[in-house]
């Protein structure tokens, strides 16, 4: 585990906790057996579902987009919500089983145009989520860096990658995940303008009544021990900042 990480989990316990309601946002990307941050082992994806399963009284795992809706009335003073982005194909074959098991509820981010590309689900692979009640938002069409389109550009994908998924899934597509985490004032407003209610970003920190639904942060799941995926649903990484908050590496696949 990287140091800043284990400092992070240390320092958890003197971090004083929201006295009101806090959602606590968590983002995954791959459940493979590969060697990277944005990578959970399928064991230990096992094992984060085991564990949202046993803390359930205490933190329940809710839909975002619901909660979003209901805040803050419809909210518990704590709960979870989980969220995966990019699509990747084996985040179906590794993780959708576990969280059908355990029913959880989570929210997968595809980027609409990478759909059947290398590593990636299919569509009819995406409509197997929404078939085991999953919730399906949107990611943009390329992944790319939304701060770096013209308008026009960034309307395609936007509001086309809004368009795509719901030809797609017959359903509403009302929340967005930022590529990279990425967003400005513009980028935010074309979110809005293109219908999502909801988006996440990937600074860390506790949704709390007030905040603005379009910049949701999230905490972002690497491939974490026990003790440090209970400190994430429970807020103790939001401890960590600057340049590991918002790393450079994440490639194309970052979050
Ligand atoms: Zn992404």
């Amino acid at each position: 585990m990287r140091p800043a990480v284990r400092a992070a989990v240390r320092a958890w316990a003197r971090v004083p906790h929201p006295r009101g309601p806090g959602l606590m946002v968590l983002g995954y990307h791959r459940v493979a057996e590969r060697d990277d941050d944005m990578t959970v082992r399928p064991s230990t994806f096992a094992a984060h579902v085991g564990r949202l399963v046993a803390y359930r009284r205490e933190v329940p795992v809710v839909d975002l987009d619901r909660a979003i809706r209901n805040q803050p009335d419809g909210w518990p003073r704590r709960a979870v919500a989980i969220t995966i982005d990019d699509a990747w194909m084996d985040v179906h074959t590794n993780g959708l089983p576990v969280l059908v098991d355990a029913k959880i509820p989570v929210t997968i981010y595809v980027p609409s145009g990478l759909l059947g590309a290398r590593d990636h689900m299919t569509s009819t692979q995406v409509c197997e989520w929404i078939d085991a009640g999953m919730t399906v938002g949107g990611h943009s069409r390329s992944h790319a860096d939304l701060r770096s389109c013209n308008d026009a550009e960034l309307e395609r994908e936007i509001r086309g990658c809004r368009e795509d998924l719901e030809d797609l899934l017959g359903v509403p597509v009302t929340s967005f995940a930022y590529p990279f985490g990425h967003l400005d004032r513009r980028v935010r407003d074309a979110v809005a303008a293109a219908g999502f209610t909801s988006a996440v970003s990937t600074r860390r920190g506790w949704t709390r009544p007030g905040t603005d639904p379009l910049r949701i942060p999230r905490c972002i799941v690497e491939d974490f021990d026990a003790v440090t995926f209970r400190a994430a649903i429970k807020g103790g990484l939001n401890v960590l900042r600057g340049p590991d908050a918002v790393r450079g590496r994440f490639g194309r696949s970052g979050p």
